[in-house]
């Protein structure tokens, strides 16, 4: 089963991949994780894309599509992949398309984890302290909400219509949220 978890920077994306990953057995492809693996090893990749993330800016689709890929066609992630992060533009939501068509794969579920900026704030404000993110000062975090509603909530009409698309609260508590997808999934 290959699901995307969707929704703004703090919407709780990171932790229910983490659940769905147990629970099936599955493989959490979280593009943020995936870059900071890139600026924590020093690669050529990670010199190019650490000014932007610290920024809060987008890394070049060229970059992230690439490192995408090698995970999609990993042949013993296939059908198990959990996106948490990616797609952010409505570019990248037509390139997964696109990869996955030539993987004979698709999407089965997407959660969109719908929550309000003042929700965020004070989530991403606690992360800071306990995950010590250089993007998660307050001035960054405003910056990728603004890019969040200019460029990956309009992803929202690419996928609105289909009917494995489905909206959850997610200023609910960790497992009230767990539960929805739970019973979405008929677990
Ligand atoms: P995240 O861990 O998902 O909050 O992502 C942290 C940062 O990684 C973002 O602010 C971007 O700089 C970069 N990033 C993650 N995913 C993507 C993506 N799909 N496209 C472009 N940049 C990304």
């Amino acid at each position: 089963m290959n699901i995307i978890l969707f929704g703004p920077p703090g919407a709780g994306k990171g932790t229910q991949a983490k659940y769905l990953v147990k629970k099936l057995n599955g493989y959490q492809i979280s593009t943020g994780d995936i870059l900071r693996e890139e600026i924590k090893k020093d690669t050529d990749i990670g010199k190019k894309i650490i000014n932007n993330m610290n920024e809060g800016k987008f890394v070049s689709d060229e970059i992230v599509n690439s490192l995408l890929k090698n995970h999609i066609f990993d042949p013993k992630k296939k059908g198990k992949l959990i996106f948490d992060g990616y797609p952010r533009s409505k570019s990248q939501a037509q390139n997964l398309d696109i990869i996955l068509n030539s993987s004979n794969q698709k999407i089965d579920y997407i959660f969109f984890l719908n929550v309000n900026k003042e929700t965020i704030i004070e989530r991403i404000k606690k992360r800071k302290i306990l995950e010590k993110r250089s993007d998660d000062d307050l001035d960054t975090i405003l910056k990728r909400y603004d890019t969040y509603l200019f460029t990956t909530k309009p992803v929202l009409d690419y996928y609105s219509k289909n009917s494995n698309f489905h909206e959850i609260d997610g200023s609910m508590e960790i497992d009230q949220i767990t539960n929805k997808i739970k019973a979405f999934l008929n677990f």
